[in-house]
């Protein structure tokens, strides 16, 4: 299988070979011959699985097969956060380097006027994060009746964030006849009604279960008291030699007195979050990226979207609030097709998201204590499952304990099997507008 075999063009795929793709990754196989075809897509698939250029290719293809003279945009595509926007963006320039299609990229937290400059001058493609679209096309800086193709991207996370009302509002001024894809990590009752609204027959690719983590990340759980987790990250980091690891918390408060503890430590850290100025965002990013920072700190929608390569280990400092999250921080490690680690430091109080976390990726995870690090408030996490596997299970209601999904929900019809959905939901409610407070 190669990417000329699926229809791409020259250009195109000389642009996938100046980045070193050998072969098309399994979303990539589905989504780009169905992209192609016209159709409208509803794609499962992680970040992580490829599925940018799963997109971005054939949509170059179809502009491209068919030029036109308007000012644009001619595809949309819509990403929750900056950081995401800007790096389908760059996707977007790279495959399309050898194509005369011009692209822009449109995103919040940064002045208006040069984008609204950008956008006078006309283009074929834009990535926009959805409120500062609406922005820009309420200042008449931006229209859409050129659009042939939407592209949702990481919709589960634009719903989560809140921009349900700002996507409507755009689906309303898009013109009728067009291409719709849809692309999100996970499937709530939301994303289906949205999808029901929006898609026509759409072709469906799906690369992994519903909601179960990616097979090549290894996961475990460390029982630790609250007080004991950064002494214990220090000493993790420490005795792994990691040399660079993702840490998620909860809030942006936490991030910064991780971060800050952390550099009293010795190992230098960084903090990513929604407070931060965009260079500063970006600054840390690339500190990391060049190995100058050992340890980037997080919160969920500040890392959302981070393209950090082959990123070895992965950890939660805490556990999200919204069990989905899980799904999504762990997807930063073990990438295209790589190995990786990720952990988390549980507490007490956290039995509660990590009993939600497991009954959503259907797995019990492996728990491991570390000498001098024993809990003291280890309630709910005992008894372990290595102990006592039957007694595990059946507190669990499932058959995870050999670290296999238990099989459902692998198509987008119908609900699950496990009825996980309308407790995932409730809990999910309270979670995430709380998370959008703090991250
Ligand atoms: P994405 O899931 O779109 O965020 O892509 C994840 C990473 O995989 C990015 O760093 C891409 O550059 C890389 N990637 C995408 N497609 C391929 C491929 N066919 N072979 C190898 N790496 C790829």
């Amino acid at each position: 299988m190669s990417f000329s075999s699926l229809g791409l063009s020259e250009q195109l795929v000389r642009a996938t070979t100046d980045q070193g793709y050998e072969t098309p990754s399994p979303i990539q196989q589905q989504a780009i011959p169905a992209v192609l075809s016209g159709k409208d897509v509803m794609a499962a698939a992680q970040t992580g699985t490829g599925k940018t250029a799963g997109f971005t290719l054939p949509l170059l293809q179809r502009l491209a097969a068919n030029p036109r003279s308007g000012k644009g945009p001619r595809a949309l595509i819509l990403a929750p956060t900056r950081e995401l926007a800007a790096q389908v963006h760059d996707s977007v320039a790279l495959y399309s380097k050898y194509m005369p299609t011009k692209s822009a990229v449109v995103f919040g937290g940064v002045k208006i006027n040069p984008q609204m400059m950008k956008l006078r001058k006309g283009l074929d493609v834009l990535v926009a994060t959805p409120g500062r679209l609406m922005d820009l096309y309420q200042q008449n800086a931006v229209r859409f009746n050129e659009v042939e193709v939407l592209v949702l991207d990481e919709a589960d996370r634009m719903l989560d964030m809140g921009f349900i009302r700002d996507i409507r509002k755009i689906l309303a001024l898009l013109p009728a006849k067009r291409q719709n894809l849809l692309f999100s990590a996970t499937f709530s009752n939301d994303i289906r009604s949205l999808a029901q609204g929006l898609l026509n027959d759409p072709v469906q690719v799906e690369v992994a279960a519903r909601n179960t983590t990616a097979e090549k990340v290894k996961q475990s759980v460390y029982p630790v008291d609250q007080s004991q987790k950064t002494a214990l990250l220090s000493k993790l980091v420490r005795d792994n030699a990691w040399e660079q690891v993702l840490v998620f918390t909860r809030t942006k408060h936490g991030a910064n007195r991780l971060t800050k503890k952390l550099e009293q430590d010795g190992i230098t850290a960084a903090a990513i979050h929604g407070n931060k100025s965009q260079g500063a965002r970006t600054r840390a990013l690339s500190e990391f990226k060049q190995g100058d920072v050992r340890v980037l700190v997080a919160t969920d929608i500040a890392a959302r979207g981070l393209d950090i390569k082959q990123l070895p280990q992965v950890v939660n400092f805490e556990l999200p609030n919204v069990p989905e999250d899980y799904v999504h921080r762990i997807g930063r490690t073990g990438r295209a097709g790589e190995s990786g680690h990720a952990l988390s430091l549980v507490s007490a109080d956290e039995g509660k998201l990590l009993a939600g976390i497991e009954k959503l990726i259907k797995k019990q995870l492996p728990r491991r204590e570390v000498e001098g690090f024993e809990p003291k408030n280890n309630l709910p996490l005992k008894p372990k499952a290595k102990a006592d596997p039957a007694k595990a299970r059946s507190r669990n209601g499932r058959g995870g304990a050999n670290g296999k999904p238990a099989g459902d929900g692998r198509s987008f019809g119908g609900r699950p099997g496990g009825g996980n959905n309308g407790r995932g939901r409730s809990g999910g409610q309270r979670g995430r507008s709380a998370q959008r407070q703090s991250a």
